[in-house]
C-alpha cells in the first residue's frame, strides 16, 4: 500500500478518536473546554497517548507536558521534519482547533512508520497551552520547548480561571524529572502544522485546504483600564464629565477608522476589543461611568502596519486622556511580530496538494505554534482546513473528508520535506 493510502486509513481512525475526545471535553451547546495544564487538556493528552500506542508510537512527555515521538529516517544525521499542534482549547471553543493538527501529525508519523522510505526523521508533537485565555499569554508549551521563555520567567503567571500559578499546574503533571527535549534549528529542519481555518475564506472559495503564507503579528493588551470619574447622570453637564465609556469608545472608533483606511493596502489587518465593560458592582444607569475595563488587540502580517498602529495608539491615549480628563492604565502588553512562512515549505505543501489533486489556495493566518518555530529560526508552514462556522466557538466545524484531505496534504508535504 502507498504511503498516501496508508495515511488516509489512519487519518480516518484519528478522526474517530478526535470525535471521542470532543465528547470527553465538552458538549455541542457549551463547546469544548480544555484548559492549559487542566483537566480537559490532560484528558486529551491521555487519549492521544493511548491512540499513538495503538499505532505503534510511544509518545514521550517533555518537562513541560508536550508529547513527542520521532520515527527515525534512513539518515540518522539529518535534522527531522516536525509536525503537530496544540491540545488545549479556549473556554467554550471548538474541538478541531489544535487537536486536528495533533491527530494529523500522529497519523503522518504512523504512516511513515509503516511505509518507511523517508530520509529525515518524522517528529510528531502534541503541545500544551497555545491559547491565551488561560495564562494571558499564548504558546506556553511551544514557548518553553523552543526556549523563547524559561520556566523561571513565566512560572509565576496565574491561570485566570483557577488563580493558581503555571508552576502549580505543572507540578500536577509530575514531570519535573522528565527530559527537557529542547527543540532548535540544530535538530529540526522544518515544522509543518495542520490547523483548522479560523475564518470563512476557504468555505467562500469552495476549497478544502489552504496554505498559510504569513502569520499575523499583533499588539495586545488583555487587561487595560480607563479611569474617569463617577458622577450624577442628570446633574453633571458635559464639560464637567470624565466619562470612561465615551473615552474608550472614542479609542475604539478611531481604530476602526484606521482599520478602514488600512484595509486597501493590507487586507490582513484586524482590530478587536473583545472585552469592554463597566463594573457591575459600581455602575448604574444614572451614573456617569467612572471606569471601563477593556482589551485591545490589533494584528497584521505587515511590520509597518503594526508600527503605525502602535504609534497611533500612543497618540490617541495621550490626546483622549488630556481632552476628556481620564487616565488609561494599559496593563501588561503582549504581542508578536508577523511571521513570513518558509517559501520552500509552502512550495512543498503546494506540490503535495497538486499531486493529490486537492484544491488549495494561499491565505494569511492567525497566530499558531508555527509562529514560535519560525521565530526560533526553524522554517515553518501552516496547512489550513476548511471551517464553515469560524473558530473559538462551539459551532466550529470540520468534515471528516476535509480532515483526511488535510492530513494527506500534510503527509505529502512532510515526505517531500523529509526526502
Ligand atoms: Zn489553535
Amino acid at each position: 500500500m502507498t504511503f498516501d493510502a496508508t495515511l488516509a486509513g489512519i487519518a480516518k481512525q484519528a478522526w474517530d478518536v478526535m470525535e471521542e475526545i470532543g465528547h470527553l471535553t465538552g458538549t455541542k451547546q457549551a463547546g469544548i473546554t480544555r484548559p492549559c495544564y487542566g483537566e480537559g487538556e490532560q484528558l486529551a493528552a491521555e487519549r492521544v497517548t493511548a491512540f499513538a500506542r495503538d499505532l505503534g508510537l510511544a509518545l514521550q512527555p517533555d518537562r513541560y507536558g508536550n508529547l513527542h515521538v520521532i520515527v527515525p529516517g534512513s539518515d540518522p544525521q539529518a535534522r527531522a521534519i516536525m509536525t503537530g499542534s496544540h491540545l488545549d482549547s479556549v473556554p467554550g471553543g471548538g474541538n478541531y482547533d489544535g487537536l486536528a493538527g495533533v491527530m494529523a501529525g500522529l497519523a503522518v508519523a504512523a504512516a511513515a512508520l509503516r511505509s518507511g522510505g523517508h530520509r529525515r526523521g518524522i517528529h510528531a508533537v502534541a503541545m500544551r497551552g497555545e491559547e491565551s485565555p488561560w495564562f494571558g499569554t499564548a504558546y506556553v508549551g511551544s514557548r518553553l520547548m523552543l526556549g523563547h521563555s524559561t520556566l523561571a520567567e513565566i512560572s509565576g503567571l496565574r491561570r485566570i480561571d483557577s488563580g493558581r500559578t503555571l508552576q502549580d499546574h505543572l507540578d500536577d503533571l509530575g514531570l519535573a524529572d522528565a527530559p527537557e527535549m529542547p527543540i532548535s534549528r540544530d535538530t529540526v529542519a522544518g515544522f509543518l502544522e495542520l490547523h483548522i481555518e479560523q475564518g470563512p475564506l476557504l468555505t467562500a472559495a469552495a476549497l478544502p485546504v489552504g496554505i498559510a503564507t504569513d502569520i499575523r503579528g499583533n499588539i495586545r493588551y488583555p487587561e487595560a483600564r480607563c479611569l474617569g470619574e463617577y458622577g450624577h447622570s442628570a446633574a453633571l453637564p458635559r464639560a464637567f464629565r470624565h466619562d470612561a465609556v465615551l473615552a474608550v469608545a472614542e479609542l475604539a472608533l478611531a481604530f476602526e477608522r484606521f482599520w478602514e483606511e488600512t484595509e486597501q493596502r493590507d487586507p490582513s489587518c484586524v482590530f478587536t476589543m473583545g472585552k469592554f465593560g463597566t463594573d457591575p458592582a459600581t455602575h448604574a444607569m444614572t451614573k456617569v461611568p467612572g471606569e471601563v475595563r477593556f482589551s485591545f488587540n490589533v494584528g497584521s502580517i505587515r511590520e509597518d502596519v503594526i508600527a503605525e498602529a502602535d504609534a497611533l495608539l500612543a497618540r490617541l491615549l495621550d490626546s483622549i486622556a488630556q481632552r476628556r480628563g481620564v487616565r488609561f492604565e494599559m496593563g501588561p502588553r503582549f504581542g508578536s511580530m508577523p511571521s513570513h512562512l518558509d517559501a520552500a515549505l509552502v512550495a512543498a505543501v503546494e506540490g503535495a496538494a497538486g499531486a493529490l489533486g486537492i484544491g488549495c489556495t494561499h491565505l494569511a493566518t492567525v497566530g499558531h505554534d508555527a509562529a514560535m518555530f519560525h521565530q526560533a529560526g526553524i522554517p515553518a508552514s501552516v496547512i489550513l482546513v476548511r471551517n464553515a462556522n469560524g473558530s473559538h466557538n462551539p459551532a466550529e466545524s470540520m468534515t471528516e473528508a476535509d480532515f483526511v484531505r488535510g492530513a494527506r496534504v500534510l503527509g505529502g508535504a512532510a515526505l517531500r520535506a523529509a526526502a
